[in-house]
């Protein structure tokens, strides 16, 4: 399976003045080789190989006027090399029309970057001579080159605005299953949604504005049982004008509180989404056992977990991405992502997860990366 994955680069000045040098040298070295093909063409009626042109560009460029063309990477001018060779091979298969000289004014302009030189993380690509360069989207690249996946045709593009990124993905379909980039979100109390992609969303009722208004609701709430309490006569009780203004603004609290929270997780749930992961995986909340703690049923029930998991439903079959859930009882927070060990002993007041393999995470974290990597779950959407 072949793939190519584009993401928009966020350099610094330091950096986009080395990459506008690649680019500048990889355009001199392409049209180098066109101009050199073209002369001995003339002369002798023959073409170059690859080989002896880049035999010839060492000699020049160790001319001493052409010193500039050390600074930066060799695989730059040479891979320029190679495709003004490609440029020629097109032409004589018909493929393509004579190569044409590449100009600074061209709208597209890219340089190569070689393959085992490149290294990528979450966050950021390394480029040769270049360094690390922030990447505009996480994960967006997959970080396990090696025997099932390989990098390839590595190209930066500036389009004279921005500055990208192509990585071509060569994999055995199932190896790209496991790559690509999935979502594992672990849901709870203290944060809202932890995402294996480094994404934490925050319990909105632990915002003061959240609180303010909960405490407005509580004020209000002990009033009117008060009131209720002093117009009780037997069984029934007389219902005042102003009872009927309390419950009123309750009612408007009430409101008030179920919009704050559904937009909240609204706004959420879309933002996942659109990080376009190939599938999100969660976990089968186990409601029933976490509403016998009666102040943490309330919590649970504030956080809206099951408007989150309805959310997230829909909006996912509406993107074909595969949402997953996994069965209540995979141990997600006792597992080790490092060495795979179960931590039976692990203690709801453990948020740090520490394994004797030296692995240390913070719990929440941990248990996105195994909800992630885990495969045995049953698809909520497609
Ligand atoms: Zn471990």
């Amino acid at each position: 399976m072949n793939k190519t994955i584009k993401v928009r680069l966020e350099p610094n000045n330091i950096q986009k003045t080395m990459m506008k040098k690649s680019l500048g040298i990889s355009r001199f070295a392409y049209n180098w080789a066109l101009n050199k093909q073209q002369e001995n063409y003339k002369e002798n009626g023959k073409f170059l190989n690859n080989y002896d042109m880049r035999k010839e560009f060492t000699i020049f460029k160790s001319l001493e006027e052409n010193n500039w063309l050390y600074e930066v990477s060799c695989d730059i001018p040479k891979q320029a090399i190679k495709d003004a060779e490609r440029a020629f091979i097109n032409f004589f298969k018909k493929k393509s029309f004579y190569p044409k000289f590449k100009s600074k004014k061209n709208n597209m302009q890219s340089f190569f970057q070689d393959t085992f030189k490149f290294k990528v993380n979450e966050s950021k690509v390394y480029l040769s001579n270049i360094g690390w360069v922030k990447l505009s989207e996480k994960n967006k690249i997959p970080i396990g080159h090696g025997k099932d996946l390989r990098f390839k045709n590595i190209r930066i593009n500036y389009d004279k605005e921005n500055w990208y990124i192509s990585v071509g993905i060569e994999c055995e379909n199932q190896a790209f299953k496991k790559f690509t980039y999935g979502i594992g979100i672990d849901l709870g109390i203290k944060d809202l949604a932890i995402c294996s992609d480094g994404y934490v969303y925050k319990n909105i009722n632990k915002q003061s504005h959240v609180k303010k208004i909960e405490k407005k609701k509580h004020r209000l709430q002990r009033i009117l049982s008060r009131k209720y309490e002093m117009n009780k006569k037997g069984d029934s009780y007389c219902k005042t004008s102003n009872i009927i203004k309390l419950e009123k603004s309750l009612l408007k609290i009430n409101h008030h509180l179920r919009n704050i929270r559904k937009d909240y997780i609204n706004k959420i749930t879309t933002e996942i989404i659109k990080r376009k992961p190939s599938f999100i995986t969660i976990e089968e909340l186990n409601i029933s056992g976490m509403m016998k703690n009666k102040h943490l049923s309330k919590q649970i029930a504030n956080q809206c977990l099951y408007e989150f998991i309805k959310q997230l439903k829909y909006k996912a079959s509406w993107y074909g991405i595969e949402l997953r859930q996994v069965d209540r009882f995979y141990p997600s927070s006792k597992i080790c992502h490092n060495c795979g060990t179960i931590k039976h002993d692990l203690k709801l007041k453990d948020r740090i997860y520490k394994c004797d393999c030296g692995y240390i995470e913070d719990r929440d974290y941990n248990a996105s990366l195994n909800l992630k990597d885990c495969e045995t779950y049953k698809v909520l959407a497609l």
